[in-house]
């Protein structure tokens, strides 16, 4: 590993009220009196300016953690500065000319993780805690960050290493020629034990991983029905043009969308119509596309026109089966707000008027489970799953060796279900898993 020192932003880009810039490296106390007016005190916030040679860059909050007290085990420092990205990105320039570099993403969290300060599962746990969608999906990923599934995979690993122990002192020490029924029943009440905590494990696991899918809703519907000027509404901001010239939304546009704490993606889609212009038309090829990897279509009806054979031929022709009808523009017809229940639902709103809009965000939240109960859910990854799925197959094979009494077959199992378990935690991991693992973070984290 290379080990520089190294900074980010830690906080999203824009501007705010205050800016975070991270900085962990060995020794940073030289460069410290370099740049800050004032000495750190491990562990305190000092208030200080930023100097470069006579020019105060900002003045800020710093907080100093002595390695190996830090998230890193590094020293690390954490610079709250005035939210501004030139003030911020002159803070990161300064840092660089005196020999600190850009942190790739996840990179804090790589070396807090070879200096031991964490382990696969909690560093995993970190990168799903910042991007959960929803209160569950949080509650879940804290239960995997705070050790509770680190348990759970210690209890099984202890399980099986007892289980092997017991096996290896049978094959290495044979008391006698037949070895008695009793340490059979004893190894196979074990193995079965094991299997079924691993089972409950695996299914609190699957569940909590689909926690961690965050849902995407693509409105769909014939140029000028309304779909720019619905998302509009439920962003409450101007975030695509609306214009009343038909086909003016060419391109799929992703949203982020907060419902009650519950953060969905939702698309804007070029209007579906025949055409013959080509860029229309790549739009549309576009919107397919968002409509084949959608969890749901908002298909948008200009209800002044109703729900014409062409609506119905569009839905038909892109295959799109769960979706919800949007009336919009009942201000035309005037029409009161309302939603229904019958499958396809239907809602009906006036993007203009904004009315009925908070009726759409219901038939959104209705798609969440209302089962709060997160108490044993894990948020972990594909990859826990696929090595539980391991074990317990490794274990399950454990039976028939115990009816054959072939003990070495039996102890290669066991052998095979420990490592499978082991790689959970990422005892030996590979250079492509933590890539792949750390890779997904946010710069600065
Ligand atoms: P899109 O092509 O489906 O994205 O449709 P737009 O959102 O661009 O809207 C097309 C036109 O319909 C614009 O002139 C909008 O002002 C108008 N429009 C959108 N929603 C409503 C509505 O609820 N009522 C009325 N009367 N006009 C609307």
């Amino acid at each position: 590993m290379n080990n520089k020192a190294i900074c980010a932003i830690a906080t999203p880009p824009g501007t705010s009220a205050l800016g975070i810039i991270r900085v962990s490296g060995n020794n940073l106390q030289a460069l410290c009196s370099k740049i800050f007016s004032k000495q750190l005190i491990d562990r305190n916030a000092v208030f200080l300016n930023i100097n470069n040679d006579e020019e105060v860059l900002d003045s800020c909050v710093v907080i100093y953690y002595r390695a190996p007290r830090s998230y890193t085990g590094e020293d690390v420092i954490e610079i709250i500065c005035h939210g501004n990205y030139i003030i911020m990105n002159s803070i990161i320039d300064l840092l660089c000319t005196l020999g600190v570099r850009h942190a790739e993403p996840g990179e804090f969290t790589k070396r807090a993780f070879f200096n031991n300060k964490i382990d696969l599962v909690q560093a995993e746990a970190i990168s799903d805690l910042i991007s959960a969608s929803d209160k569950r999906a949080v509650r879940a990923a804290q239960n995997s960050l705070s050790g509770k599934f680190l348990v759970e995979i210690n209890n099984i690993q202890s399980a099986i290493i007892s289980t092997r122990a017991e096996v290896e002192s049978i094959i290495n020490f044979p008391e006698d020629e037949d070895i008695p029924d009793l340490s059979f029943t004893k190894i196979q009440n074990n193995i079965r034990e094991t299997v079924a905590l691993i089972k409950q494990l695996i299914k609190n696991s699957k569940e909590g991983l689909s926690l961690n899918h965050r849902r995407t809703y693509a409105v769909v519907g014939k140029p000028n029905s309304g779909k720019s000027s619905i998302i509009n509404c439920l962003l409450r901001e101007d975030a695509s043009i609306v214009t009343n010239k038909e086909g003016t939304t060419r391109d799929s546009i992703s949203y982020e969308l907060n419902i009650n704490n519950k953060i969905i993606n939702i698309i804007d889609t070029a209007g579906m119509r025949e055409t013959n212009d080509e860029i229309e038309q790549e739009g549309i090829t576009r919107s397919a596309k968002s409509i084949i990897n959608a969890d749901k279509i908002l298909y948008i009806v200009d209800n002044s026109k109703g729900l014409t054979d062409e609506d119905l031929k569009i839905i038909k022709k892109y295959n799109i089966e769960d979706y919800v009808l949007i009336f919009n523009k009942i201000d035309i017809t005037n029409e009161a707000p309302k939603k229904t229940t019958k499958q396809p639902k239907e809602v009906y709103v006036s993007a203009l008027d904004n009315n009925g809009i908070e009726l759409i965000k219901d038939v959104i939240e209705d798609d969440f489970e209302s089962n709060d109960i997160t108490e044993n859910l894990y948020l972990s990854r594909n990859r826990h799953i696929y090595n539980l799925e391991k074990t317990n197959e490794h274990l399950i094979c454990c039976d028939n060796h115990i009816s054959d009494a072939s003990l070495d077959l039996l102890a290669e199992e066991l052998r095979l279900s420990h490592l499978a378990l082991s790689a959970i935690l990422g005892q030996n991991p590979t250079e492509d898993l933590l890539t792949e693992i750390f890779t997904s973070f946010c710069i600065g984290k």
